[in-house]
C-alpha cells in the first residue's frame, strides 16, 4: 500500500547527508491520518491497515524502497551562524511521485537521534506534532504554499521538556526539504562544487525552466526565482496574520513552501509587534518584521551562490545585490495584491496601498481582531446593517468610521454589485483560522487521550472560507481568560 519511492536526494554525493535508520519507538499508535493527501500521494487506501501504518509512520518499519537519511544543513539561528545543524531528529525516507506527477518528500519528524544531533533527544513531544499537523493543513486549506501533514503517531514513550510529555512523530510531506541553510552548509566549507550540485538539483526539481539558460544566468535566475516565491509566500502569511516564529535560514525552504511549524501562531488583535514564541526574546521574528527577515535570509542565500554567478567576485556581488535590492518592490507588489483582494478591489488605483495601510492603522488603534474584521468587512460591503457587528470588534472606532467612508467611495468605482464584491471578499478572507486557544485546547485534550477536539478543529479548518453552522465558537477571538501569550516548540 506504500507508493513506490523514486530516490533523488539519496543519489546526491554522500557528503550531502548521513544515512540513518529511524530509531524504533515502544508502542506506536496512529492518531491522525490524512486520507485525501494519502490518495494524492498514491497510497493504496483500500489495503490500509492501522497497525502497519503506525509502524511506518513512527519509523519502526522502513517502507520498501526507502533509503532513510538525515540531511546536512547549516543556518543562521536568530542571526548567528551555525555551520553544522542538519536533521537532528528527522529522517527523509525518500521521494514519491504523486498523482499529478510531482515529486514529494516523505519525512518523519521526531524519529530519534541522528548523527547531526548534538544536544537533544531526537524526539518530539506530541503537542508540537499535533500543532504542526493542524496548522500546516490549515495553511494548505487557506491556499498558502506549505509542507503538508500525512500522519501523526504517539510513541508510547515520554519525552522530557519542561515536564515529561507523551512523544509523537509527524510525517511531513514537502516538495523538498532543501533550505537556504542547505546551501550555507556547503558554502561555509568552501565546497563550491557542493553548492553547484545542490543548485543544479534544485533547478531540476523546482525551476526546470532555468536549465536552458547559460551558466551564470542560470544561478542568478535561481536567486530571482527563490526570491519571487518567498516574496509571494510572506505576503500571504501577512494576509492571514500568520507568525512563523522561527524564521532562521534553516527554516526557509527554497521551494517557497512554509516549513517548520514550531512556535508559530496566528495574530488576533492587530499589532505588527506581535510575537508568541517563547524563544524569541528580542522580537526578531515579530509579525511586522517577517518581510524584512525574508530579505535578510535571501541575502544569505545570494552569498552562497556568488561563485556560481560570476568568476569575478565584484561582478557577482554587484549582480546579486541588484536582485536583493529589488525585493522591497516585489514584496510590496505581492502584498498589495493580497490586500486588494482582501478589500474586494479588482481594479487597480493609485491610492490602494495607502487605503490598505490606513485600515491597518485603524485595526491597531481599535485593537481589533484581524481575521474577523476583514470577514465582517465583506458583510459591510453588502449591507450597512452589518456595521454594528464590525464596530463591536473595535475598542476605538473613530479611525474605522473615517476609513469606511473612503473604502465605500472606492468600492463604488469598482462597478460591481455589492453581493459580488462581498462574495469575492469571503473567498479570500477566512472565517476560521487555527486560533491559538483552540489549538491549545485540542492539544491539552489529546494529552488526556481525548482526540475529539483535535478532530473537530481539523475538520473546521479544512474549509476556512465557508460558513459552518453550529461552529461559531471557532470564529471568536480568545476571551481574556483563554488568551495564549506564549507558544513553545
Ligand atoms: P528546529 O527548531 O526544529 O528548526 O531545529 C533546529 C535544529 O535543532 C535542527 O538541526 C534540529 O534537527 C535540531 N533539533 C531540534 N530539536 C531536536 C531534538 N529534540 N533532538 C535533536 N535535535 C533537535
Ligand atoms: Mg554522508
Ligand atoms: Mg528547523
Amino acid at each position: 500500500m506504500f507508493p513506490a519511492f523514486s530516490l533523488h536526494y539519496a543519489r546526491l554525493p554522500e557528503r550531502f547527508f548521513e544515512r540513518f535508520d529511524p530509531v524504533p519507538v515502544k508502542a506506536p499508535e496512529l492518531v491522525a491520518f490524512n486520507r485525501p493527501l494519502a490518495e494524492e500521494l498514491g497510497f493504496d487506501i483500500e489495503a490500509f491497515d492501522a497497525g502497519q501504518a503506525a509502524a511506518w509512520f513512527s519509523g519502526n518499519s522502513v517502507p520498501p524502497g526507502a533509503e532513510p537519511l538525515a540531511m546536512a544543513y547549516a543556518g543562521h539561528q536568530f542571526g548567528n551562524f551555525v555551520p553544522r545543524l542538519g536533521d537532528g531528529r528527522a529522517v527523509l525516507l525518500g521521494e514519491v511521485t504523486d498523482r499529478h506527477g510531482r515529486l514529494r518528500d516523505l519525512h518523519l519528524k521526531g524519529a530519534g537521534r541522528t548523527p547531526f544531533s548534538r544536544g537533544g533527544d531526537g524526539r518530539a513531544p506530541l503537542g508540537p506534532v499535533l500543532r504542526e499537523y493542524l496548522v500546516s493543513e490549515a495553511m494548505h486549506a487557506l491556499g498558502i504554499p506549505t509542507t503538508r501533514a500525512l500522519a501523526a503517531v504517539t510513541t508510547g514513550e515520554r519525552v522530557v521538556r519542561r515536564v515529561p510529555e507523551p512523544g509523537g512523530v509527524v510525517t511531513r510531506v514537502a516538495s523538498s526539504h532543501i533550505r537556504v541553510g542547505t546551501f550555507q552548509y556547503f558554502a561555509a566549507r568552501g565546497d563550491i562544487e557542493g553548492v553547484r550540485e545542490l543548485a543544479d538539483h534544485v533547478i531540476e526539481r523546482h525551476f526546470p525552466e532555468l536549465s536552458e539558460r547559460p551558466e551564470g544566468e542560470r544561478y542568478l535566475g535561481l536567486l530571482e526565482a527563490v526570491q519571487a516565491r518567498q516574496a509571494a509566500l510572506v505576503a500571504r502569511w501577512m494576509g492571514v496574520g500568520f507568525i512563523h516564529g522561527v524564521m532562521n535560514t534553516d527554516n526557509t525552504a527554497v521551494s517557497g513552501e512554509t516549513i517548520d511549524f514550531g512556535p508559530c501562531a496566528f495574530m488576533e488583535a492587530y499589532d505588527p509587534r506581535t510575537v508568541f514564541s517563547s524563544i524569541d526574546e528580542g522580537r526578531r521574528y515579530a509579525y511586522g518584521n517577517q518581510p524584512g527577515i525574508i530579505q535578510w535570509n535571501l541575502a544569505r542565500f545570494a552569498e552562497t551562490l556568488l561563485p556560481l554567478i560570476d568568476t569575478e567576485q565584484e561582478r557577482a556581488v554587484e549582480r546579486a545585490t541588484q536582485v536583493i535590492e529589488a525585493y522591497p518592490d516585489q514584496y510590496g507588489a505581492e502584498w498589495l495584491a493580497v490586500m486588494r483582494a482582501k478589500l474586494g478591489l479588482a481594479k487597480h488605483e493609485e491610492g490602494d496601498s495607502e487605503l490598505a495601510d490606513s485600515l491597518l492603522e485603524a485595526l491597531q488603534a481599535g485593537r481589533a481582531d484581524f481575521t474577523l474584521s476583514f470577514r465582517l468587512l465583506a458583510d459591510v460591503a453588502e449591507s450597512a446593517e452589518a456595521r454594528p457587528a464590525l464596530f463591536e470588534l473595535f475598542e476605538r472606532s473613530e479611525p474605522l468610521e473615517a476609513w469606511l467612508e473612503q473604502w465605500q467611495a472606492r468600492l463604488v468605482r469598482e462597478d460591481a454589485e455589492p453581493p459580488t464584491i462581498a462574495a469575492r471578499m469571503r473567498a479570500v478572507n477566512p472565517l476560521y483560522i487555527p486560533r491559538n486557544h483552540k489549538v491549545e485546547e485540542a492539544l491539552s485534550a489529546a494529552y488526556e487521550g481525548d482526540f475529539a477536539p483535535f478532530e473537530a478543529l481539523r475538520e473546521v479548518l479544512a474549509r476556512p472560507f465557508e460558513e459552518q453552522p453550529g461552529r461559531e465558537s471557532y470564529t471568536l477571538p480568545a476571551e481574556p481568560s483563554e488568551q495564549v501569550f506564549r507558544t513553545f516548540c
